[in-house]
């Protein structure tokens, strides 16, 4: 028992030895998959099991590793197969890449660089992925903002990924990872292959967004903020000083800016009555709401509502709506997508696309902020992790809570070619 602790343990130090610009990811972490393929695709990889000999996998050689009562089963093409506690596939020529397949519903095949460690646990097959932070930071923007876009918007994307990945850096500190590959943390597929977006990452290597006190910001973004932007105190508990409204005419015309609900007069009094409405009216009229700009509750009468309840209750775009009658229906007649915080995605591409540069693309939706390397940023006092990353001695604060889950707001997740 002890000597399999030690063994863990072993590989544990081996791969948590992160050097500086690494971050650790883990895999397919919604899929809990059984099994997985390794497959090298540039390089060679060792396998380290600290049970046996080490084994040599050469280019285009896979490896199965499956799940096997609490432990790991292995089997390469040349040995025979083998059970372990845990193992790493440490890449061995500085330029190695690695494929992963793994079955499912639907069977997936990624591609990924630098170094994986895999164990079982709680009925899983674990995969943590040790890789360079801008290659990470690329994948992130290729899975999250897509592809064919101008390049001063995948900088701006890739500064904002750097700055979220490096804010939340501890997220699974206790799972032994840094962030995840879903949009609890960042979406992250693997290596993009967009050169563009490569080249936008590197161009912008280590830049980070820190607010006044040079603390790493919450760089929260939205698909279409509808014309201007929510104050974050508004959404959320906690309130942001670089988080304000933000009044914003690149977005207008934008395929998200506007959209509309119909419903009848009955639907809209069963969602009423749900979030509390005891009103007996049957007049359309006495629904109707304007919103010019931003506010915060829907109000008829005597009833108010927080508007982003009523956004979650039925499931709408954004809180930016209007409620207009029309003979015996309900029409919301709404603008944007998302929360509407931060970054408005297609305002800083239509920006970008009218020749303004990343840096104006971000001090335009943040306020008094400042981009610079990730080695002038502070560390928070619950982040001792952090200092893997930076060399300033740190500057304790206690200025920021962690955001809400509703940090990450679904609409933001895109689809390939969307
Ligand atoms: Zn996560
Ligand atoms: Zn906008």
């Amino acid at each position: 028992m002890y000597r399999r602790l030690i063994l863990i343990l072993l590989i544990d130090i081996l791969f948590s030895l992160v050097t500086f610009g690494q971050v650790s990811v883990r895999l397919f972490s919604s899929q809990s998959p059984e099994s997985a393929v390794f497959s090298v695709t540039e390089g060679r990889y060792e396998i380290i099991t600290f049970n046996g000999g080490n084994i040599s996998v050469n280019k285009n050689e896979h490896v199965l590793i499956s799940r096997y009562n609490g432990k790991l089963a292995i089997k390469t093409r040349s040995e025979n197969g083998f059970i372990c506690d845990s193992l790493l596939f440490l890449g061995k020529t500085r330029n190695d890449s690695f494929s992963l397949r793994i079955n499912g519903h639907i069977p997936v095949r990624q591609y990924y660089s630098g170094d994986l460690k895999c164990f079982p646990d709680l009925g899983t097959l674990v995969l943590i992925n040790n890789c360079d932070v801008e290659s990470y930071v690329s994948g992130v923007v290729k899975a999250e903002g897509g592809s064919g876009k101008n390049k001063e918007y995948f900088k701006t994307q890739a500064i904002i990924a750097r700055t979220y990945m490096y804010r939340y850096f501890d997220k699974h500190l206790s799972d032994r990872y840094n962030v995840c590959d879903n949009t609890h943390c960042q979406a992250f597929n693997g290596l993009s292959s967009d050169t563009l977006i490569n080249k936008a990452a590197l161009e912008t290597k280590g830049l980070v967004i820190l607010s006044q006190d040079s603390t790493i910001i919450s760089s929260a973004f939205h698909s279409n903020c509808g014309g201007e932007t929510s104050t974050s105190g508004d959404v959320w508990l906690a309130s942001q000083p670089y988080l304000k409204s933000v009044a914003d005419p690149y977005c207008l015309s934008s395929r998200n800016a506007r959209w509309e609900k119909r419903l009848s007069l009955n639907e809209w009094l069963g969602f009423m009555k749900r979030l509390g409405y005891e009103g007996q009216t049957v007049d359309p009229a006495a629904f109707i709401f304007i919103q010019k700009s931003r506010l915060t509750d829907y109000r008829t009468g005597s009833f108010t509502m927080p508007l982003r309840t009523v956004r979650s209750e039925m499931n709408l775009r954004s809180t930016f709506f209007s409620v207009l009658a029309d003979g015996d229906s309900i029409i919301l007649r709404g603008r944007g997508y998302g929360h509407g915080v931060g970054l408005c995605q297609e305002g800083a591409m239509s920006m970008a696309e009218n020749g303004l540069n990343w840096n104006k693309i971000i001090n335009f939706y943040y306020f008094n902020v400042l981009i610079t390397d990730i080695k002038n940023a502070v560390i928070l006092p619950n982040q001792p992790y952090r200092a893997s990353f930076t060399s300033q001695p740190p500057l304790w604060n206690s200025m920021n809570s962690p955001p809400p889950d509703s940090y990450r707001d679904p609409s933001l997740l895109r689809k390939e070619g969307e």
